[in-house]
């Protein structure tokens, strides 16, 4: 079944996750976790594979942001510990239990109708009880809440608090200003618990890579995990190298000369000013190459080539300098010779992250590990 004959693939150098996880484990405290994000199937990495490269190099818990995401880990990953960032519904707590699947405790609500269900677990809930410091997305926002929260959880022998968390909203701005906020906010609430819990974190990676101080007991290492700089102002800072984890890669299946003034693709979006070569690519946007990224170039031989008109769900078309074979590789992400293109510039064309222009890589690609 594994059998693909498209050459459109994404390449996933583990390799590079490893020393991206390495890298930061030399940089913290060496008592500092590493809790690596696997949301979104690893943005787009595959998350089983990814999951297991930074188990071995020393992740000590993976995080994901829905209750299929930590199923599907469990199934492969039996022993390792498993946190759901996201907010779940009261009626996965009963399964989360048994598969010792820890959830976000997130609101004195949430927890009370939890609660409810809670006479059907086998097994305690592990629950990492969660602060809005100042991000606005879930968690608690007053002391008294807290207060409330916590009491909940510790006063049941349902529930193990087995850690408690924040997440912020600036950690890859400029600015430290809002950091320093919500990290003062966090601390105040840390200091209401009558006892810590054994994992205390907060930062993301952009928080990870610029605030040391702000490590705690662990870090949610996400997106600079796959050598992606959380933002363009990170980037500028990091600690040490991060190194792009997915190279994605097609070939020419269609190549010609045409005239000048021939049209290519859909609403002739795009006229050749001579002769030119034109080659067809079997890539498109029902594959992650969105439409915005009409103009973007790829490497071919070395160098880099313009895609021209209107990308196509399936298909889009490259401009040519000469002649190529069919079967010639074309790297859309990546490196070839002296050139490289990184996701970076995908995003900053389309005006968005990385994050997003990753995750949109379809299942249709196929993911090939190195
Ligand atoms: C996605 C996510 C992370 C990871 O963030 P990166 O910027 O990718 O490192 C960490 N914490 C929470 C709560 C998240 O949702």
């Amino acid at each position: 079944m594994n059998i693909h004959y498209r050459p459109t693939y994404a390449e996933i150098d583990l390799e590079a996750i490893r020393s991206n996880i390495e890298g930061l484990k030399t940089y913290l405290d060496e008592k500092t976790g590493v809790i690596a994000v696997v949301k979104a199937n690893a943005y787009g990495h595959g998350d089983i594979e990814v999951a297991k490269a930074a188990i071995e190099a020393g992740a000590i818990m993976l995080a994901v942001a829905t209750p299929e995401e930590a199923l599907r880990l469990r199934e492969e990953f039996p022993e390792t510990d498993i946190l759901v960032m996201g907010p779940v519904s009261p009626a996965f707590a009963e399964v989360a239990a048994a598969e010792r699947i820890m959830l976000t405790a997130f609101s004195v609500e949430w927890m009370n109708r939890v609660l409810e269900e809670a006479d059907k677990f086998l097994v305690p809930l592990q629950v990492h009880a969660k602060v809005d410091s100042g991000m606005g997305r879930i968690g608690v926002r007053s002391i008294d809440d807290w207060e409330e929260l916590i009491h909940l959880i510790r006063t049941s022998s349902h529930f193990i608090l087995d850690g408690i968390y924040t997440h912020f909203a600036t950690a890859d701005e400029e600015s430290k200003s809002f950091v320093d906020e919500q990290a003062t906010v966090f601390k105040e609430f840390i200091s209401q618990l009558p006892e810590k819990p054994r994992l205390v974190h907060a930062a993301n990676s952009a928080a990870a890579l610029r605030y040391r101080q702000l490590q705690f007991d662990a870090v949610r290492f996400g997106i600079a995990m796959y050598g992606f700089p959380p933002s363009p102002v990170v980037k500028e800072v990091l600690p040490y190298e991060l190194k792009p984890a997915l190279s994605l890669y097609s070939e020419i299946a269609h190549i010609k000369k045409v005239e000048v003034g021939s049209t290519i693709g859909y609403g002739q979006a795009y006229t050749a000013e001579q002769e030119e070569w034109i080659a067809t690519l079997p890539i498109g946007y029902a594959d992650g190459l969105q439409r915005g990224l009409s103009g973007q170039e790829v490497i071919i031989g070395g160098v880099r080539a313009p895609i021209v008109g209107r990308i196509c769900m399936d298909q889009c078309m490259i401009r040519l300098s000469k002649e190529y074979s069919i079967g010639e590789q074309v790297v859309l992400i990546g490196k070839q010779g002296e050139e490289e293109i990184r996701m970076e510039e995908w995003a900053e064309r389309l005006q968005t992250i990385p994050y997003e222009t990753a995750v949109l890589l379809t299942n249709r690609v196929n993911r090939v590990y190195k």
